[in-house]
């Protein structure tokens, strides 16, 4: 066994109630592990501050001065030791709950010590319990000037693992090391690079001498760890090209020609015929297609979907259209079957709300191949949908689908189909770079010429009266009127009152029989929704009242005014979605971002940005700096939450680089047979990661 594999509770003073905690707590099972649990910050030993300065908020102070006055106090459990800290400004209380003795005897009084630790408030004054202690003139002995201070938990605290204590093994834990900690870079990116070797920034990292080194190992941490992730990615998509050879579609047959030249009524933005030619030539690579679509909402790309559909269907192959909702799936099979009106192509739909003996004709003509296009939700990919020569496969609005539901698509076909994933919610490059690192990239950004910019109005409770007065104006115009409310899953109950508090006052305002108004949330049946929908759609109500369900994908061009209620709740990509659902029609149409009148800064600064802009790769990018990529919807399964050291926002130049290494050393060895990559092979062996992602499209 490797040293960096042994078990962690092999390490002198861990010891099987130890090991357990830092396995469920930290999730550290071997000493490679705890290696690689860095320090969050460290404490310069030689700011040392006066006693009289000594805040609560701060989260680690160091001083120096005299104990006295050392005593026990209490009796039985609660007993514990306290002594008092002088300097020339004060002194503080210092306290001590577990080993008692050892601190008795060897504590000295009247002697000067370093003293480091958190201050705490206990009964009403600051105290350091459990500080950590140095005789001031031994202090030459220990040469560590910046003191790691490493996160831990009160679990493992109470076993005597805080801050020091971790620190503590890992000193240990490096002092056994000794040449043991093996590189896992090949030579040649290191030498480009001019990175310190990987034991050198290990224990930089732990025991720092200068600032500098510090920033310089992160670096080479940072930059591995991205490195291995693009690894992942970028090795199972060369595996993946090498195992399948992609359906072989050379011809732009009669479908495609017909509908372009009969039916397409307006011309192709520039964007558009770029990507439509991105996707033909993967169409004629040989190789399968994984891309990925990006562009804003109602930027075109259905219609770029349903172009590159009738290319897979002139080379004789059936094509499938996932949406992530019923109410989408329906929206794109009465779109696409009007569009394809005439044309001799099958569409048919297939979600979960057909009869039984619908859906089994359904399924039975497409074994037969007699359906060129199927369109449905989730319910396509259940077991017993088969075709019978699925070629392309489009998912829309990704996001909304797990990645194991996505990959079961690959087992609808003896080949697996070529793919694309379309998206409305624009991920800034840094994270597209790392999150679909095996997904070739298309976006979509330009809109169709003549659409007028959405405008976008902040108004606080007070202006409420005046929003209404809008309203009625617009609904005199002709127009319809969205009213969304946040829905936040923690809180969902209290969403729901919001929203229906929201509701009965827009009742109030708007009476019937002069105006309807329709409601949907999440708390309906999907029928009861669709119904409320279909009313809205064919503009027999006036306002939509809802949770977010409406968020993705849905088509009323009518609709001109997006009222969002508590808008600093939102997510900007969210509010951005729900913008985009306006401004469709040829009228001019408005975004109303209701907040209350008090905001934080980040509110108002976020609120701003929606005001200034309407580009959805600006708005993400803002986003993702402002609430942190936690909050990204689909981040959550995909590692790079779990990056320990690179920062996805910040650190755009090492993913970059990473990047750009990891696919020179594909293409100058794809199975990475030289020696100087052996341990990148082992890596991989090692890591299944690898394996899984490579299902993904
Ligand atoms: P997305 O899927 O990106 O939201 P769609 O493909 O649904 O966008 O297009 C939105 C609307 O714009 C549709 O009504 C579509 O017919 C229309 N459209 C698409 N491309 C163009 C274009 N080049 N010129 C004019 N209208 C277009
Ligand atoms: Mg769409």
């Amino acid at each position: 066994m490797l040293f960096i594999d042994t078990p962690i509770e092999f390490l002198k003073g861990v010891g099987p109630t130890r090991a357990q905690l830092l396995q469920s707590e930290l999730d550290i099972y071997t000493y490679g592990d705890l290696l690689e649990y860095f320090p969050y910050r460290y404490v310069d030993r030689s700011q040392i501050s006066s006693i009289s300065n000594i805040n609560i908020d701060d989260a680690y102070v160091v001083l120096r001065g005299t104990i006295h006055d050392l005593h026990t106090v209490g009796t039985g459990k609660s007993t514990r030791m306290s002594a008092q800290l002088q300097d020339a400004t004060g002194q503080i209380e210092l306290v001590w709950f577990q080993g008692l003795k050892w601190i008795r005897e060897s504590l000295k009084p009247d002697t000067e010590y370093i003293v480091m630790g958190k201050p705490t408030v206990f009964n009403d004054h600051i105290n350091i319990a459990h500080p950590d202690l140095e005789r001031a003139n031994q202090e030459s002995a220990s040469n560590i000037k910046y003191i790691p201070i490493y996160s831990s938990t009160e679990k493992l605290k109470s076993k005597g693992l805080h801050t020091k204590g971790i620190a503590k093994l890992t000193e240990q834990l490096l002092r056994m090391a000794n040449g043991r900690i093996p590189e896992t870079l090949p030579h040649s990116v290191i030498e480009k690079y001019k990175l310190p070797s990987r034991a050198n920034a290990i224990e930089v990292i732990h025991f720092p001498v200068k600032p500098h080194d510090i920033s310089l190992s992160i670096q080479r941490m940072k930059f591995e760890e991205l490195f291995f992730l693009q690894l992942d990615y970028q090795y199972a998509k060369h595996e993946r090209q090498i195992r399948n050879n992609g359906y072989f579609f050379p011809v732009v047959g009669e479908h495609f020609n017909r509908f372009y030249n009969e039916k397409l009524t307006f011309e192709l933005t520039g964007a558009q015929k770029r990507v439509v030619k991105e996707i033909r030539a993967d169409m004629k690579s040989g190789h399968q297609m994984n891309r990925l679509l990006q562009g804003d909402v109602g930027s075109g790309k259905t219609l770029v979907a349903l172009l590159t559909m009738l290319i897979a269907i002139d080379n004789g192959c059936q094509t499938c259209l996932m949406a992530p909702t019923e109410i989408l799936a329906n929206q794109h099979f009465a779109n696409i079957s009007k569009m394809l009106d005439g044309l001799g192509i099958n569409v048919e739909l297939l979600t979960g709300a057909l009869k039984p003996s619908v859906k089994r004709k359904i399924k039975q003509r497409l074994q037969e191949g007699e359906i060129d296009i199927l369109i449905g939700t989730h319910a396509v990919i259940e077991k017993d949908v088969q075709f019978k020569n699925l070629g392309f496969v489009v998912i829309d609005e990704q996001h909304r689908f797990g990645v194991e539901q996505r990959s079961k698509l690959w087992t609808k076909s003896a080949q697996p189909p070529h793919v694309l994933v379309m998206t409305a919610t624009p991920i800034p490059r840094t994270l597209a770079m790392t999150l679909y690192g095996d997904l070739d990239c298309s976006i979509i950004d330009e809109l169709p010429p003549g659409r007028k910019a959405v405008k976008t109005i902040h108004c606080t409770d007070h202006q409420r009266l005046k929003v209404f007065g809008f309203i009625r104006d617009q609904i005199a115009r002709g127009r319809q009127i969205y009213i969304v409310y946040p829905l936040i899953e923690e809180s969902e109950t209290m969403d729901l009152k919001d929203l229906m508090d929201g509701y009965e006052s827009i009742a109030r305002e708007f009476p019937l029989p002069q105006y309807q108004i329709s409601i949907v949330h999440g708390r309906m049946d999907s029928e009861a929704k669709d119904y409320e929908m279909g009313r809205f759609k064919r503009g027999e109500t006036h306002i939509m009242v809802s949770t977010t369900v409406i968020e993705v994908g849905v088509d009323v061009p009518n609709a001109s005014v997006m009222i969002s209620e508590n808008a600093d709740r939102f997510g900007l990509s969210q509010l951005h979605q729900l913008r985009g659902r306006v401004g469709r029609g040829a009228e001019q149409s408005y975004c109303i971002l209701m907040t209350g009148n008090k905001l934080s800064n980040t509110a108002r600064e976020r609120i701003k940005i929606m005001v200034d802009s309407t580009d959805g790769f600006r708005i993400a990018e803002a986003d993702l700096r402002l609430r942190g990529p936690g909050d990204l919807q689909g981040l959550q399964q995909s590692g790079i939450l779990q990056l320990k050291l690179a920062d996805i926002i910040n650190d755009e130049s090492i993913v970059r680089a990473a990047r750009e290494t990891v696919q020179e050393i594909l293409d100058k060895d794809p199975h990475l047979e030289s020696i100087d990559n052996a341990c990148l092979k082992l890596y991989l062996q090692k890591n299944k990661r690898a394996l899984a992602w490579g299902k993904i499209s």
